[in-house]
């Protein structure tokens, strides 16, 4: 399969092409192949000598660009088994799509060749669940509880467990709202140059459920 090519982290080639080379789909397969590294706890054993960190400081080649939640049980660099430079990270309480995060992600796949968007939430998630126990938040906590009320409002129309619920709304809405408010994502969701990818990372069991799909 082509992506082994992309496994050794020492072919400098591939790792210095922009998105290291890898197209959307092959993208996504190094991601799961990590994941299930992870998931066996077969992780690599990740160095980083003086020509890696030579190496990065002319310049990074992510393959893949993530929106996840600042949890600190959520790092996409362990859950998907990757190493410096491979991953572009925009990590944000709640998973949200702000400006900011709009901005950076759009920087990630217009200047690093990145084609793959994953938005990961996951299960318990705190702010989705202060979401859930309050309208009143002050400040600036209670700007980024906006942006996850309409996903609560959606769960509360469905049977079963609201948290649960709103976590998977929330993160279909997110992957939404990246190509609605990004012309730039939009158009290459469009003509298939991107993919942007929802998932669900589950706390307990460390397993990932894809919600949706654009691209
Ligand atoms: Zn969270």
């Amino acid at each position: 399969m082509s992506t082994e090519k992309s496994r050794d982290p020492l072919d400098v080639d591939l790792a210095q092409m922009p998105g290291q080379g890898l197209s959307k789909e092959d993208a996504f397969l190094r991601i799961l192949d990590g994941h299930w590294r992870y998931l066996d706890n077969q992780r690599r054993n990740v160095t980083t000598t003086e020509e890696d960190r030579n190496r990065h400081a002319q310049g990074q080649y992510p393959f893949a660009a993530i929106l996840g939640c600042a949890d600190s049980r959520v790092s996409p660099e362990v859950i998907f088994d990757q190493g410096q430079g491979d991953l572009f990270v925009v990590r944000v309480a709640g998973n949200v799509v702000g400006d900011f995060e709009v901005a950076s992600l759009e920087y990630a796949i217009e200047h690093l060749g990145v084609s793959l968007v994953i938005v990961m939430g996951h299960e318990k998630c705190g702010a989705v669940k202060s979401a859930i126990a309050t309208r009143e938040a002050p400040g600036a906590i209670g700007k980024l509880l906006q942006q996850i009320y309409p996903a609560v409002d959606e769960a509360k129309n469905m049977e079963g467990d609201l948290l649960a619920l709103a976590v998977r709304c929330h993160v279909s809405r997110c992957v939404d709202l990246l190509v609605e408010q990004s012309p730039s994502i939009a158009s290459r969701v469009t003509d298939g140059r991107l993919r942007v990818i929802g998932l669900i990372y589950d706390l307990g069991s460390g397993d990932l459920d894809i919600r949706n799909t654009r691209g």
